[in-house]
């Protein structure tokens, strides 16, 4: 991990980079003309330039070591710049990460460090054209080579889809079936009968570089299979997922924050029936306040998640499919709506909030769909409910009402309503064995993922109240105005997790007519429904913190 000054520096750097080289107008005419700024990702990746791949490379290597909490910083702020110049530093990450995981120490040191040393390139070859989100059907093939019956090389046949870098990597890591399994390879450019397609013509990303690869009897040293063990390649790819789905997590909440801190200004200039747009209720508690409060739900939830694998509690797959679900759609919806809160002009290239549309859409797709998603969430925490006898999300709850006597204003009792409800809903899934609809049990991961959000959030303030923010954390909102964020967003999962959760029970036939409404109790509906009362006053106080209102709405009150 990094100190928190170094953390700082190059942030620093990052932006005033950005500032200099990547202006709106640049950025605009490269995703206009399609085109890879090669020069640019070589620059933030030389080590005697911009050197952001050091802090993914782990300091024994050359280095900086980043733990998981930098990375996430990191990808936040390149997402607020383009998001295809931060997939192609990307790219060279995910590439390593199956050396960073499995290689044995001779290929860590040479990949590594030339990772660190000379700013290589790579590319993470893994999706097929008929394996996207069921990997395990690749069908790439790595034929062993003998000599003297040793095996001395292999040869590789197949095909690769929508690889980030792909048409300018230095290097791969390619995925393929050896006979002991699924392996990775490492294949460098310019490798016989290695090749690459044209580059992608993409809805956005545009700055990215995303090409096919054709594998035609491409032969590797044996030196080459990643770790020296054949068939290890699925659990290597697994044993990063938390980490690299964080990633993706933070350039959900980059891209989706980068959109509305363009709205937010603008509603301050745009006058429309005598007053800027920023002063109608009407217009922020709709397209402004319940982003910010999404993205900062997620914000929480990603922090959380990174401070756990930088404390090694292990890979966190589900904690990182959370925080990728969550944030990748709450920035999904903050660019939509920052469309709509610029209007006309919102709906040009020029004012940008179209392009990063275009551009978040893609972490919704890429390191695992949200439907992959809600899978992953929905199945392990499903284990949770059996495991504990369906007390996880009540014991869950019962921490959050102890919060709440220490922490009275950051939302936690709210909080605990929907992990109670989320219990209930679960065990009546479980009575009924309604999880034999995939629908119910992708739409179980959903909330799921929101009733942990809104845990999590609750948290994050209690945190903040006693000074143990990590020092390191994001500190746009203080106190005061993360708890209503917190308790707005409390409101909301309670209110998505008794009402679809009801509905998702009642829909699969899991109650009886007459058993509604006992169940109806059992969920809390009358206390999730009472704890909306206070919704709209701090919507309005939130509004008023994004729009410098603060100290005007407390002179008008005294
Ligand atoms: C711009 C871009 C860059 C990329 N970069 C890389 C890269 O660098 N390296 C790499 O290896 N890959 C990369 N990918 C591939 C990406 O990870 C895959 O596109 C993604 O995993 C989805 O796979 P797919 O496209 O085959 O879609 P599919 O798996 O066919 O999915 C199509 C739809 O069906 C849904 N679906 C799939 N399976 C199920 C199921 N069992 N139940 C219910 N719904 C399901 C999905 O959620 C999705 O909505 C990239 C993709 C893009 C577009």
């Amino acid at each position: 991990m990094i100190d928190k000054k170094t953390l700082k520096l190059s942030l620093k750097s990052l932006r005033d980079f950005a500032k200099g080289r990547l202006p709106d107008e640049k950025l605009l005419e490269l995703d206009a003309r399609d085109e890879c700024p090669l020069d640019i990702v070589r620059y933030m990746c030389s080590p005697d330039q911009l050197a952001i791949q050091l802090l993914f490379v782990p300091e024994e290597f050359g280095g900086m070591g980043g733990g998981a909490f930098d990375v996430y910083c990191i990808c936040e702020e390149m997402a607020r710049i383009d998001l295809g110049i931060a997939t192609s530093v990307l790219a060279t990450f995910l590439g390593s990460d199956p050396i960073t995981v499995g290689a044995t120490p001779e290929q860590k040191k040479l990949w590594l460090s030339r990772i660190a040393e000379q700013g290589i390139l790579f590319a993470y070859g893994a999706t097929e054209p008929e394996a996207g989100s069921d990997l395990p059907a690749l069908r790439t093939t790595a034929d062993r080579v003998l000599k003297d019956d040793r095996i001395v090389g292999y040869k590789i046949n197949g095909n690769k889809q929508w690889i980030s870098n792909g048409g300018v990597a230095d290097a791969y890591s390619v995925l393929a079936n050896a006979p002991g399994g699924p392996t990775w390879f490492i294949l460098e450019k310019g490798a016989k009968g290695f090749t690459h397609d044209e580059p992608e013509d993409k809805h956005g990303i545009r700055l990215s570089n995303t090409a096919a690869l054709a594998f035609n009897d491409v032969y590797v040293d044996a030196d080459r299979l990643i770790g020296g063990v054949e068939g290890q390649g699925l659990l290597q790819a697994q044993a990063v997922f938390g980490y690299t789905r964080l990633m993706v997590a933070a350039f959900g909440l980059g891209a989706g924050w980068a959109a509305l801190d363009r709205a937010i200004p603008y509603s301050t200039k745009r006058i429309q029936g005598g007053a800027p747009l920023s002063e109608k209720q009407g217009y922020t508690h709709k397209l402004i306040v319940p982003h910010v409060v999404r993205l900062e739900a997620s914000r929480a939830y990603i922090e959380e998640t990174a401070e756990r694998i930088d404390a090694g509690e292990g890979s966190l797959n589900t904690e990182g499919a959370i925080a990728k679900y969550m944030a990748s759609e709450a920035g999904n919806q903050a660019a939509e709506a920052s469309i709509q809160a610029l209007g006309g002009y919102g709906y040009t290239h020029e004012y940008m909030v179209e392009k990063i549309s275009r551009d978040v859409r893609i972490t919704t797709i890429y390191e695992g769909t949200s439907e992959i998603m809600e899978m992953t969430i929905s199945r392990d925490r499903w284990q949770s409910h059996l495991k504990t006898r369906g007390q996880h999300y009540h014991e869950e709850a019962r921490r959050l009402e102890a919060l709440q006597k220490q922490h009275p204003d950051v939302g936690a009792n709210i909080a605990a309503l929907s992990l109670h409800a989320l219990a209930e809903v679960m065990e009546k899934a479980r009575l009924a064995r309604l999880t034999r609809y995939q629908h119910v049990l992708l739409r179980l991961g959903e909330l799921i993922a929101y009733a942990e959000c809104a845990g999590c959030l609750a948290r994050r303030a209690a945190r903040i109240a006693e000074n143990k923010l990590n020092e390191k954390a994001n500190r746009r909102f203080d106190l005061p105005a993360l708890s209503p964020i917190s308790r707005i967003f409390a409101r909301d999962a309670a209110l998505k997790v008794a009402e679809e959760g009801l509905r998702l029970i009642i829909a699969g036939s899991g109650v009886t007519d007459a058993e509604v409404p006992a169940f109806e109790t059992s969920l809390g509906l009358t206390a999730v429904h009472r704890a909306q009362a206070g919704l709209i006053s701090d919507m309005d106080y939130v509004a008023d913190v994004l729009y410098d209102r603060v100290a005007k709405r407390a002179a008008v009150a005294a």
